[in-house]
């Protein structure tokens, strides 16, 4: 078959959660049917790829069999649902925002037709639903519902765009949270429980070249809302947008245009109007940080977890072997990151020396021994597997990495002096390049915009630098910039931190060494 009759498949799994039958089950189709490798998102899905068409049913049909993930179905708008990957199983507040995001997810997949009523062979095997999400779906007060209709909350036209949602817990930015449409913290009482959520709503990272109107935007402050109204609230969000995003232009219908024309005073009041309540004011919240969860952690049980960094979230040859044996060996379940890394859980004491030795086989496991740089470098699947891109980054970015590596050294960086650099082939965004202290997005065969200033705790956006540069020009920008912050940095200052603060004098000064 042609390149046209191939298919990517995207697995769905809240808070990335996939059974041991699931990743066995994903490995063996990735040989049977895809192009031999898994590839893990920054949705904290799989990735099957180059799945021909006469394979479709029985590799989908498959996956549904084995399933605790469902498929993104065409005409499911809202992606997988983030949550911390991390198994803290004793932890109320993360086991809440896990749990948060299952009920999310079930409360926005589409109830008509053939999504619905998964069958395979006669058998229906969708689960059913928690109370409460049947509940929140069928709720048709306020008018967010559409009466009648197969789809309660979508009625017949779905959203206009993609919709993403995110819940995290206070300090854990591991998930992006200010990317999202819908941002949700929780916040807990004095006994640690949860009793409601901080929402941000507005963000997301898409964007068009030469388009001035389109852009990455940060999620802002909504409001607090009690827990057990908070699919409600989720819900009225959703229906706003249903009912006000644009539909006349694909490039402005993200939920982010309708928050920025209208200002979030007038976004809060609509939505307030489909809740039926007034948003309570957001809570503080403590600085977020950037966790990896890579290496060794106690999840609370009396078990463990490992977290492995995989180089783009791409699982491949040597390492998908023995990481297969691993998890099979062990009957472990696993956790896909936000950050494309895999999480190994539920290991016991006993089987930690043998997994390490196992794994360290293929340089899995001792986390100090990776580059920095590769530990939070993000690179989206790109060329020759997205019909978007424009430009490589899954393949480009380990020589970039070993380019920045070379010029740190040569510039006199430290070893352990590292930045965020993430890549994407297109201005989609998918590995979210405009939150990265360094983003590479392509904006042309071979040439990239260059990104400066997001943080190391994905705070910021970014702002673009200089554009068109080849990627074979890349060191003679980056070089000069390197040497810049080495030379001028107050106290250890991040790069991002440093090219936001000195950003009017960047503008000024040749930005290439000639
Ligand atoms: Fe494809 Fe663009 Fe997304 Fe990369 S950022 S995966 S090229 S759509």
């Amino acid at each position: 078959g042609g390149k046209s009759y191939q298919f990517m498949l995207r697995t769905k799994q809240p808070a990335g959660k996939v059974s041991n039958k699931l990743y066995l089950v994903m490995d063996d189709l990735a040989d049977q049917f895809g192009i031999g490798t898994l590839r893990l998102t920054t949705r904290q899905t799989f990735q099957l790829h180059g799945v021909l068409k006469n394979n479709l049913k029985t590799v989908m049909s498959t996956i549904i069999r084995n399933m605790g993930s469902t498929l993104g179905a065409c005409g499911d708008l809202n992606r997988n649902v983030l949550a911390p990957a991390v198994p803290y199983n004793t932890n109320k507040e993360y086991l809440y925002a896990q749990e948060t995001a299952d009920k999310i997810a079930a409360l926005l997949a589409p109830q008509a037709g053939s999504y619905y009523d998964l069958w395979v062979d006669g058998e229906k095997i969708m689960s059913a639903d928690p109370p409460d999400v049947v509940e929140a779906r069928n709720d048709n007060s306020h008018g967010t519902n559409f009466e009648g209709s197969p789809e309660p909350i979508y009625g017949t036209q779905f959203l206009p765009r993609k919709f993403k949602v995110a819940v995290t817990v206070p300090t854990d930015n591991s998930v992006d949270i200010l990317t999202n449409d819908v941002g949700l913290v929780t916040i807990t009482d004095d006994l640690g429980d949860v009793k409601g959520f901080n929402i941000y709503v507005g963000g997301g990272m898409g964007r068009s070249h030469r388009m001035e109107h389109t852009f990455p935007r940060l999620a802002e402050p909504l409001g607090y809302v009690a827990k057990d109204d908070i699919l409600y609230a989720v819900k009225a969000i959703v229906a706003t947008q249903r009912d006000y995003g644009r539909r006349d232009d694909r490039r402005l219908s993200r939920m982010k245009y309708l928050v920025h024309e209208w200002g979030i005073e007038k976004f809060k009041s609509v939505v307030e109007q489909y809740y039926g309540k007034k948003f309570e004011n957001f809570m503080e919240l403590p600085p977020w940080e950037f966790k990896s969860y890579l290496g060794w952690g106690q999840q609370g049980d009396g078990k463990w977890f490992l977290g492995v960094s995989i180089d783009n979230g791409r699982i491949k040859g040597e390492v998908k072997k023995v990481l297969r044996e691993v998890i099979q060996k062990y009957n472990l379940s696993v956790r896909i990151t936000p950050n494309q890394n895999l999480i190994l859980c539920d290991v016991r004491k006993t089987w930690k020396a043998r997994i390490n030795k196992a794994l360290a086989q293929v340089g899995l496991v001792n986390v100090r021994s990776l580059d920095p740089l590769s530990v939070t470098a993000m690179a989206c699947p790109a060329l020759p597997l997205c019909p978007l891109a424009i430009a490589e980054a899954e393949r480009g970015m380990p020589d970039i990495l070993k380019r920045v590596r070379a010029l740190f050294e040569k510039v006199g960086l430290k070893d352990s002096d590292s930045l965020v650099i993430r890549m994407t082939g297109c201005p989609n965004g998918c590995a979210r390049p405009y939150m990265a202290e360094l983003g590479l997005v392509g904006d042309g065969p071979n040439s990239y915009q260059i990104w400066l200033g997001g943080s190391t705790n994905q705070t910021r956006l970014a702002q673009v630098f200089m554009e068109r540069v080849k990627v074979q020009e890349l060191d003679k920008v980056f070089e000069p910039l390197l040497f810049y912050w080495k030379s001028n940095r107050r106290n250890g200052e991040p790069f991002g931190d440093f090219t936001h603060r000195i950003h009017k004098e960047l503008d000024t000064t040749p930005k290439l060494i000639s």
